[in-house]
């Protein structure tokens, strides 16, 4: 499925996808995004309720990693995110340095955070290319 097909889809089963992302590239009955319905857009409560988690799905699609890499410290493999301790709960405003990422801190504002739906604003340069990459 490729990027138009995806958009479409969306359009198309809201409200019936799942938040669990599927990136099975190999297989094309695999191929895909299921969000839950209560994890998307309108049907979603509280914090996750902007829809932000396809934008994180899709991400992870596109061939992106969580931005702490999975690990304490780890890495995503891409050049421009800084490395961070860990996911982020809530919606942080001050700068938290972790893993030696000072002046600028943790990038919890990053879609491929974990961040509320409220807070997720960008992909980086680097992200965007990875992303372009797969399509
Ligand atoms: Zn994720």
């Amino acid at each position: 499925m490729g990027y138009p097909e995806l958009s479409q889809y969306l359009g198309m089963q809201h409200g019936k996808i799942c938040r669990i992302c599927f990136c099975s590239r190999g297989d094309i009955q695999k191929d895909g995004i299921v969000i839950s319905y209560n994890s998307f857009g309108v049907n979603a409560a509280g914090v996750y309720g902007m829809g932000k988690t396809a934008v994180h799905e899709v991400g992870h699609w596109l061939g992106l990693r969580h931005i702490w890499g999975d690990a304490y410290c780890g890495d995503d493999g891409v050049d421009d995110t800084p490395r961070q301790a860990s996911y982020t709960i809530g919606c942080p405003t001050d700068i938290r340095v972790t893993c030696g990422n000072a002046p600028y801190g943790d990038m919890y504002m990053n879609f491929m955070d974990v961040t509320n739906d409220g807070c997720l604003k960008m992909f980086t340069h680097g992200q965007k290319e990875r992303m372009r990459g797969f399509i």
